[in-house]
């Protein structure tokens, strides 16, 4: 039997292309290298748990997105992924920006974003958010509230551009956490009851705010491209309504971004090409039927570009069957740099990542560290059986909504994001230290080994 035939068999057979970042293979030692990097390098010289970020994957997925949809202009979601770098390489590739507080707009300023390119977001900007939104000119504002309305018009010195959040009542069926296109949700205001309107209204009632379009956003995870059809018509038939009302003829369609990607195999994906048809047809048939010039398309991917780029190295520590009940593998991280498992029943593909085995696999619940019993990473998954302490996993899918929604439960420092391309590694974010925990701590007289 050669190597590749037996690999299948040795715990890696779980290397889905479609799942593992587009660089990612395994090396004659069985080890998982991602960038050209051996994960157990990035382990030695980071230590874990870490997230490692493939800056090619995101790059290409970035290029993807131009070449389906010419003539759509592509705002990246910050919220996902968002650092100096990765908002640099975010403006490098053409892409404009979505920050929804003052931490993402200042992490954009200081990666030297141009703000016409950034969209801010949020149902509860704070009034300082939007002071300092517009005063550093940030290209458009979307509309939330209608104290928001009122405050900045109040504020504003220049003219403001400004989009109106819509609640389609599109319902993509998904967990009640991501579902953001029915009435009943916070965001946005409904078309329903004419809140929409009113809203339309209001700022056009502001010399100051410019008004130049409607935006929405579905939900998260929608495969489904029908759903983004009839948003468009949806928001058409609005925008079209508009104008008869108010004699003002918006150019601009911002449709959100929720593009699903794959965490295991088999789990659906947004097909790109579908999409761009669908948008295509819909933009087509809506804007026919009711005489209405053709709006400027902005869609706001933002797992769609970073979540397979990422993925999350840990540590086996512990390794405990327990009797008549399942075996737990418990790594050195867990819900405080993954609570999506905890939020959503979000679920995970896991790898053997420092070696081969010849081992056959076993089911395993991979847990975390922390002090619930709800702390799980990845539930019921195959590895080697032969899994024990010091080895290292390595699991799929991390890069969108794992380092921005990291804690520090249990005092545990959150991870270092490390970028890998061409056989080299660097860091973007350093490990949180405890120092660095304690250090936030007003009563601490002095740090015990300081
Ligand atoms: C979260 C969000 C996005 C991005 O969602 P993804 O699921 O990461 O694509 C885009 N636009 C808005 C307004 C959002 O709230």
């Amino acid at each position: 039997m050669t190597l590749s035939e037996l690999l299948p068999s040795l715990g890696h057979a779980g290397l889905d292309r479609q799942l593992w970042p587009s660089t990612t293979h395994l090396d004659e030692l069985g080890r998982v290298c991602i960038g050209g990097v051996p994960l157990t390098e990035v382990a030695d010289e980071f230590r874990t748990p870490t997230y490692v970020l493939d800056e090619q994957d995101f790059r290409t997925r970035i290029r993807r997105y131009q070449s389906a949809l010419p003539g759509v202009s592509i705002v990246y979601a910050g919220k996902s992924l968002l650092t100096t770098t990765i908002a640099r390489w975010i403006a490098q590739e053409g892409l404009g920006l979505d920050v929804c507080s003052g931490g993402e707009l200042a992490t954009a300023m200081a990666a030297g974003v141009d703000p016409a390119r950034i969209i801010l977001h949020g149902n509860a900007k704070t009034p300082d958010e939007l002071r300092d939104a517009a005063a550093i000119g940030v290209g458009r504002i979307v509309v939330d509230s209608p104290l928001e309305i009122a405050f900045l018009a109040g504020q504003v010195r220049a003219r403001q551009t400004v989009l109106l959040r819509v609640i389609p009542g599109v319902d993509i069926g998904g967990h009640p956490a991501v579902t953001t296109g029915v009435d009943d949700q916070k965001f946005g205001f409904t078309i329903a009851g004419d809140r929409a309107r009113d809203a339309v209204q209001r700022i056009l009632n502001q010399p100051c705010l410019s008004l130049t379009g409607l935006h929405c956003h579905i939900g998260s995870q929608v495969a489904d491209p029908t759903l983004y059809g009839q948003t468009i018509a949806r928001m058409i038939a609005l925008m079209a309504d508009i104008r008869t009302r108010f004699g003002v003829t918006l150019p601009d369609l911002d449709i959100g971004g929720g593009h699903a990607v794959p965490y295991v195999a088999g789990d659906p994906e947004l097909n790109l090409a579908r999409f761009a048809e669908v948008i295509e047809h819909s933009l087509e048939s809506a804007c026919t039927a009711a005489d209405f010039p053709r709006p400027a398309l902005t869609i706001e991917p933002g797992r769609a570009i970073s979540a397979r780029a990422g993925i999350t190295l840990y540590r086996v520590v512990a390794v405990k069957s327990q009797p008549g009940g399942r075996t737990f593998v418990a790594v050195d991280g867990g819900m405080s740099d993954n609570p999506r498992v905890a939020l959503y029943g979000a679920k995970y593909t896991v790898a053997l990542a420092n070696r081969h085995t010849a081992t056959p696999s076993a089911t395993v619940t991979v847990v975390g560290r922390h002090c619930e019993a709800g702390d799980v990473i990845a539930r019921d998954v195959e590895l080697p059986a032969d899994v024990h302490p010091g080895d290292l996993l390595a699991v799929a899918c991390t890069g969108a909504y794992h380092h921005s929604m990291a804690s520090s439960y249990n005092m545990v420092g959150r991870p270092p994001l490390v970028a890998v391309a061409e056989g080299r590694c660097r860091q973007l974010i350093r490990r949180e230290t405890i120092a660095d925990l304690l250090s936030r701590d007003c009563d601490v007289p002095s740090l015990p080994w300081g």
